[in-house]
């Protein structure tokens, strides 16, 4: 018999979901708050310039493939390999460091500094890239009906990686590696999972694993938002429909089902399936209104960093930088100890600029640049009031400005600011956090918000804040295991 599934939003979890349920048999229709598709991985148009407003780029595109395999259906964007990946700068230092996936051209940036780089690094993306082979799709890849078949599953993976569970990132560097600059450089991968190398478990080297070796960094033909509007052709090809500003906020439930969806106009959607991919902690939260879910609980959880994002527009070609650049400063440790709890002062961000009009001269009318600034912040909990952000952002362009010899200033022709306020409000991210809940032991797998609700045999849970984690592969493996638990119960139709 005929199923009708409700996805509450288009993240690229619900998208990807929508499409393989679809596949299955499934009838689906969605519901979105935003006034457009892809959540996070959106899209901002002004004043002749086009922005990627979040994601620029990703790693395990091999995942997109899969999917396109089990949905039957021709890749609709391009995949870009990065090489170089990107570069580094330290503030009040000349240098600047261009990550190459080539071994050797990467040892040679880091000669001065740490002369025995190549050997070192090889010593450590061996044990990284052990780890990760040993629990890509032992561990990461699957679904846990209970904590003995958690607890099963992670007693199968070699007891060699024990010491990286117990170790942070940056403990796993300073036993590899002698120069502050190198650690600090590939301790950015904690940065990647919203956190800082300080309280990230060393497991996560994995990432310089993926980043160096296995399959690098990838973005698309275009911009970002190419694979939003590439996914939403097939959605349209589907039949799927998809209702924008239709925000869930209630709920009607029937004998531990769950009947209806009701939204901020009163409106009730009906389904057989109801697949929510707005955060899985925050909806159980602010929809459902858990016990296990309250405001204080989700507070004492660990949330990733906020983003605090601007969207230039720039006159002119700025020489001194390249796609994807991170400018970071003096103090380090300093910083990153502090960046959780707002004891950051604005004056001295670090941040990261990605210039995507580089490689797609559309998005940037002619002789200008589109420039994406993201400077990790404290989530609302830490800093509720961004009434100061002008400052910020004051300080981010004079410093850039200063470190790439170029008046980003006075050749501004656009500026738009998100701060984690508007990141919070536009997609309803818990207190502004950027990536959802962080991705400590005690937060991941069977610890994590489980992808089947533990009331309504009907509801499920897709996206950044259940399993796996965060992070477009991820959403992209997250929608594969909600369908493997849909058709599990229900089967293919
Ligand atoms: C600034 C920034 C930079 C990033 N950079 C990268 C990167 O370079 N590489 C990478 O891999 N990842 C990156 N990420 C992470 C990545 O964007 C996310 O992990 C991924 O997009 C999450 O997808 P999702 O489907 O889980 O959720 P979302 O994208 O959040 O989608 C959920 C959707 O549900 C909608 N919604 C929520 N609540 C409701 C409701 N009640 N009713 C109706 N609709 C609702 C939201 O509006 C949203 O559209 C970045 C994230 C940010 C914020």
């Amino acid at each position: 018999m005929e199923k009708n599934v409700l996805i509450v939003g288009t993240g690229l979890a619900g998208i990807t979901a929508a499409l393989r349920l679809s596949k299955l048999g499934y009838r689906v229709e969605m519901v979105e708050k935003y006034h457009q598709a892809g959540g996070r991985l959106n899209q901002l148009r002004k004043d002749g310039f086009t922005w990627d407003i979040g994601p620029s780029f990703f790693s395990m595109s091999y995942e997109f493939d899969e999917f396109f395999k089990f949905c039957g259906i021709d890749p609709p964007f391009e995949f870009v390999e990065l090489d170089p990946l990107y570069t580094v700068r330290f503030r009040g230092k000349e240098k600047k460091y261009t990550i190459y996936k080539d071994l050797d051209r990467l040892a040679e940036q880091f000669r001065e500094v740490e002369p025995d780089f190549r050997k070192r690094m090889d010593k450590l993306l061996k044990s990284a890239g052990r780890f990760f082979h040993d629990t890509e799709d032992r561990v990461i890849k699957k679904n846990y009906n209970s904590l003995m078949h958690w607890l099963t599953t992670l007693a199968t993976v070699p007891m060699v990686h024990l010491p990286k569970l117990i170790r942070t990132v940056w403990q796993e560097l300073d036993r590899h590696f002698e120069s502050e600059e190198v650690k600090q450089i590939f301790s950015l991968v904690a940065f990647f999972l919203g956190a800082t190398p300080y309280d990230t478990p060393g497991v996560y080297t994995l990432l310089t694993y993926t980043e160096l070796v296995h399959d690098g960094y990838h973005n698309v033909k275009g911009g970002m938002y190419k694979i939003v509007e590439g996914l939403m052709k097939e959605i349209d090809k589907a039949g799927i429909t998809v209702h924008y500003h239709t925000e869930i906020t209630g709920y009607k439930e029937e004998n531990g089902n769950l009947r209806q969806l009701i939204d901020q106009n009163g409106n009730t959607w009906d389904a057989d399936i109801f697949v929510i991919n707005s955060d899985a902690a925050g909806f159980r939260h602010a929809v459902f209104e858990r016990k296990k879910f309250t405001e204080q609980k989700l507070d004492r959880m660990k949330w990733t960093l906020a983003p605090f994002t601007m969207y230039l527009g720039v006159k002119g070609k700025i020489e001194g930088l390249e796609h994807h650049n991170y400018f970071l400063g003096d103090n380090f440790e300093d910083y990153a100890n502090k960046i959780f709890k707002n004891s950051i002062t604005l004056d001295k961000p670090y941040y990261y600029v990605n210039v995507n009009s580089r490689s797609n001269p559309d998005m940037a009318p002619e002789g200008h640049e589109n420039l994406f600034v993201l400077c990790p912040v404290p989530d609302l909990r830490y800093k509720p009031d961004w009434s100061d952000r002008e400052e910020l952002a004051g300080n981010i362009i004079d410093d850039l400005s200063e470190q790439v010899g170029y008046d980003i200033r006075s050749n501004l022709v656009s500026n738009t600011i998100y701060d984690p306020v508007d990141w919070g409000k536009a997609f309803n991210l818990y207190k502004g956090s950027g990536l959802g809940l962080a991705h400590d032991l005690n937060q991941i797998g069977y610890f994590r918000p489980k992808n089947r609700d533990e009331e309504y045999r009907n509801v499920f849970y897709t996206g950044a804040s259940t399993i796996p984690g965060t992070g477009l592969p991820m959403a992209v493996i997250s929608s594969k295991l909600v369908t493997e638990r849909i058709t599990g119960t229900y089967g293919s139709l």
